[in-house]
């Protein structure tokens, strides 16, 4: 069977449904088909995500996109209502925290510069003022730490389904299907072969592709800088409650931890293989995880795991940042991928972006023309000192 439309999004996870219900919301009037392979996302990184929002980054850009975005998840439940019914996301507003050991003090000190210049109202805490918000918190070994209580985490999940319902009701089509092969025509994209052999022919695909961006992008011969990457979260009990509601916070050897109701959930960016791979496993918490946390926290001695799971960062493996825009050797393909472990932060600015430079051929928001892909040709890297 051939199909024309006029927008492919290939990957209905946040970002390509942020995409969809930006061009519609913006006033769009072509018909956007969105495929996604897997109606269940049982396997997308985005439901797999710790929905941590931050706007503690180290460059103007990533900065500027989470401010963005932020004020996005603020309104997210109204704007996206349906009818009567809110688009809710448990946007906790409990503030992210860096603790700093020995001489990481001082890059906190340089970071807050950037963030400060930038509008965030980031705070950079003595050891005994990091009390204050964790009174349980081990500070013997701390110098300090930078914070912004505006920050916070949230439900994947629910904003994943948010965009995806307003989207739908705003007219896009969307195709539980897998895209087997991007399709050219003389330096242009002309649209899609589905693994059922359906055609689509539409003069714009978006690759939205997560961590299977790149083997699709293979498909139309165009490599790019992105590797899938396994990182494990592990959910636990313990004896005691803390005080107050945890912040993201981010302990000096790179652990992780927030609330999850009245459990913990916890990560790290181990060292592994690249591939996908979805096995989490006991010994993860108790070799790597654990020992941080009850050291850190001596509530967390008492640990029982509730739960763990893998997802998968689409890793960009040049500077860890995310690539936007057109590719300039393929008239039409579009990237939005490569967001490692931020994309949950930078899918309604993304959206937004996007939706601009394909109904505008600019950014008008907000200019995102340096997270191109073109960076590494020309070796404008964004270099990026918070990756988490
Ligand atoms: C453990 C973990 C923790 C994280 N923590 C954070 C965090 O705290 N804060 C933050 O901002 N970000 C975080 N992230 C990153 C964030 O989750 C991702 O950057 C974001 O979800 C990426 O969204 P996406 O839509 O690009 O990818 P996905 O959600 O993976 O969506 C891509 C979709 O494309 C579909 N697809 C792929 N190939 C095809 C095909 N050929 N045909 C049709 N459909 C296809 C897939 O089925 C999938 O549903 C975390 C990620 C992980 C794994």
């Amino acid at each position: 069977m051939e199909h024309h439309t006029d927008v492919i999004i290939v990957g209905g996870g946040v970002i390509g449904s942020s995409v969809a219900y930006n061009l519609l919301q913006d006033g769009f009037e072509g018909e956007i088909t969105i495929f996604e392979k897997d109606k269940t996302y049982e396997f997308a990184s985005t439901p797999r995500s710790a929905g941590g929002i931050r706007q503690l980054f180290t460059s103007a850009i990533n900065v500027q996109i989470s401010r963005y975005s932020l004020q996005k998840y603020l309104t997210f439940p109204e704007d996206m209502a349906i009818g009567l019914e809110k688009a809710e996301i448990d946007f906790q507003q409990r503030g992210y925290l860096f603790l700093a050991k020995d001489n990481q003090m001082e890059y906190l000190r340089k970071q807050h510069v950037v963030q400060t210049r930038n509008g965030v109202p980031a705070e950079l805490l003595s050891k005994n003022e990091l009390q204050a918000i964790i009174p349980e918190l081990h500070i013997n070994d701390l110098v300090g730490g930078l914070y912004c209580a505006e920050d916070g985490y949230l439900d994947p999940y629910s904003v994943m389904q948010g965009y995806i319902r307003k989207a739908k009701q705003l007219g896009a089509n969307y195709v539980y299907e897998e895209v087997d092969a991007i399709c050219k025509e003389k330096g242009s994209v002309s649209g899609v072969k589905l693994r059922n052999g359906d055609l689509y022919h539409a003069p714009i695909v978006l690759n939205c592709a997560g961590a299977w961006a790149p083997a699709i992008s293979g498909t139309v011969g165009i490599s790019i800088p992105v590797e899938p990457l396994k990182r494990q979260i592990i959910q636990f009990d313990f004896a005691k409650p803390l005080e107050n509601d945890l912040p993201l916070t981010v302990d000096p050897s790179g652990v992780y931890f927030r609330h999850e109701g009245s459990s913990v959930i916890a990560g790290y960016s181990e060292k592994v293989k690249p591939g996908i791979d979805f096995k989490w496993s006991r010994e993860f918490f108790y070799e790597t995880l654990w020992p941080v946390l009850a050291h850190r926290i001596p509530n967390f001695e008492k640990a029982k795991i509730k739960s763990g799971w893998a997802g998968i960062y689409s890793m960009n493996t040049i500077d860890q940042n995310a690539i936007i825009g057109s590719h300039p050797q393929l008239k039409g393909y579009y990237l939005a991928c490569g967001f490692s472990g931020h994309g949950m932060q930078q899918a309604p600015a993304v959206g937004k972006g996007l939706s601009e430079l394909i109904r505008t051929q600019k950014y008008e928001t907000l200019d995102l023309n340096q997270l191109s892909i073109e960076r590494f040709s020309t070796n404008k890297l964004i270099t990026e000192g918070a990756i988490v």
